[in-house]
Order: structure tokens, then C-alpha cells, then sequence
């Protein structure tokens, strides 16, 4: 998927909840335990809520206990960016979508093996599409 999604604030608010705005668009961070994905275990997939770019598998996905989803890797590199964010006093890695820009999260290098990151993801950035026929967890 090569095709970047531009469009103006405008055009964002328009097909953006309010807090789907906030997060995604001003790099806004949901209240940690709050997301509706944090805990969810089912199969399938999560998708940009703003784009439908596929960005994660379930099979990637794992309790962090930081209160955001947590994944070690995304479907595959090229679909996020990532950018240095030196906001709030801190160096972290900021977290896009890389085809329509969307705020996602961070990504720290205290993850799980077999690649020792931990993608930190607000909910709200995300869409979950439930695997067919795949049979929920816990
Ligand atoms: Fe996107």
C-alpha cells in the first residue's frame, strides 16, 4: 500500500470522533487501563482507525501491564513511521501510521522476544476487525 491519505484538519474532523481527533491528529494519549482494546484477546486484527491501514496482528499482541495495547512488532515495517519525540521532557519514539500519519503511540525497547520492542498503542487509534471464524479467548 503505497498511497499516502492527506487530508486537511478539516477534512479529519469530519470523519474523526472527537477523541479519535484528539489522539490521532494532536498526538493525544488515552488515560492508561481506559482503552477498550488493552485486555482484549481475541484474533484479528487492528487497524488505523483513521485509515483502515492493517497495523497489527493479534498475533503479535500482549498484556505489557502498562495500560495500553502492547505489540513487539507491527504487521510489517512499512506500515507505521516513526519519528523522535522529545515532548513532555522525554526522548521517546513516536509511533504513525505511515500511510495516513495518524498518532498511534511509542514503541520502547523493554519489550517481550522475539524482537524486545513493546509498540504501545492508544485504542482509540485503533480498529479491531475480529478474525472469521476464529474463536475468541478470554
Ligand atoms: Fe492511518
Amino acid at each position: 500500500m503505497k498511497d499516502k491519505i492527506t487530508k486537511t484538519n478539516e477534512e479529519w474532523r469530519d470523519t474523526l470522533t472527537p477523541e479519535q481527533y484528539r489522539i490521532t491528529r494532536e498526538k493525544g494519549t488515552e488515560r492508561p487501563f481506559t482503552g477498550e482494546y488493552v485486555l482484549l484477546k481475541k484474533k484479528g486484527r487492528y487497524e488505523c482507525v483513521a485509515c483502515g491501514n492493517e497495523l497489527f496482528s493479534s498475533d503479535s499482541k500482549y498484556d505489557s501491564g502498562s495500560g495500553w495495547p502492547s505489540f513487539w512488532e507491527p504487521v510489517s515495517p512499512e506500515k507505521i513511521g516513526t519519528e523522535r519525540d522529545t515532548s513532555l521532557g522525554m526522548v521517546r519514539t513516536e509511533v504513525v501510521c505511515d500511510r495516513c500519519g495518524a498518532h498511534l503511540g511509542h514503541v520502547f525497547e523493554d519489550g517481550p522476544q522475539p524482537t524486545g520492542l513493546r509498540y504501545c498503542i492508544n485504542s482509540v487509534a485503533l480498529e479491531f476487525v475480529e478474525e472469521e471464524g476464529g474463536e475468541s479467548g478470554t
